[in-house]
């Protein structure tokens, strides 16, 4: 029985530094779209969805920045989905960083697919299982992420990733995935997969999942994300990585509750 302590931890902690009231501990989930860009019908589903989600838009894409513009307009939070290098050698995409490449090339890739996806407030990775475990190539982006105020949202394609710890040290807002919702295309494994999602956030206070624009995912996530809404509040991802006390508390309990959780590397559909 964790979640009581934790509530009353946490009631100490706000209470003492800014006053916050008992109604805005409810359970927090931040739900992010990735590989948004291909398709304009599959987009406009999600921009469709109910509650605050996040969406990660991939660059070079055909109707990237035309919906990242449109999420913009629904008060949609936007994010850079930027390709890195993955160990399977798939190409990730366009403007994709690699750890061979000099500092310059990485910088300048970087800042090209930031100025095609415009409103964006951060960044996370599309693949990468081999390029967020490049301590080096991580130094640069997280640079370049700092001088612009954006924040990270590490897609963890790899348990050896270091880009929340580079993040951290370059003294920028970020966070980590916990839940694939749709590693597996199956409408009972994506019902189960976004339960998960839901319980950590209840009992840890909050959560951070990813799901793609399948036509099954979209399909759950119209039904279910209603009856979510009654048991946690779908905040976007800029609204975790803002808070000093969930980054105090997120060390305690995040190995173990995220431990068993699947790893990927997601592809493009
Ligand atoms: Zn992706």
């Amino acid at each position: 029985m964790k979640r009581p302590f934790l509530s009353v931890l946490l009631a100490v902690l706000l209470s003492s530094t800014s006053g916050v009231t008992a109604a805005d501990e409810r359970p927090r989930l931040a739900l992010v779209i990735d590989d948004l860009g291909w398709n304009l019908r599959a987009g406009e589903r999600v921009l469709a969805l109910p509650g605050a989600i996040t969406v990660a838009v991939l660059p070079g894409t055909p109707v990237g920045s035309e919906l990242a513009r449109r999420a913009h307009t629904h008060g949609i939070e936007i994010m850079l989905h930027q390709p890195m290098a993955a160990e399977t050698g798939v190409a990730p995409g366009t403007g994709y960083l690699q750890p061979r490449m000099a500092p310059a090339e990485l910088t300048h890739r970087l800042r090209t697919n930031l100025e095609e996806i415009p409103y964006h407030r951060g960044v996370s990775n599309h693949m990468g299982s081999l390029a967020t475990r490049c301590e080096n190539t991580m130094a640069v982006v997280m640079s370049e992420l700092a001088e612009r105020g954006l924040y990270f949202l590490d897609s963890r394609t790899t348990h050896r990733s270091v880009a929340y710890s580079s993040a951290r040290d370059a003294l920028i807002p970020a966070i980590r995935r916990d839940v694939f919702i749709d590693n597996i295309l199956d409408t009972q494994a994506i019902e189960r997969a976004l339960e998960a999602a839901v319980s950590l956030a209840e009992e840890r206070g909050h959560a951070v999942a990813i799901g793609h624009p399948h036509a099954v995912t979209l399909a759950v996530l119209e039904t279910k994300l209603p009856e979510i809404m009654d048991r946690v509040e779908l905040v976007p991802v800029s609204a975790l990585v803002a808070e000093p006390t969930l980054t105090a508390t997120r060390k305690q309990s995040e190995r173990s509750a995220t431990a068993a959780m699947p790893i990927r590397d997601t592809v493009a559909p």
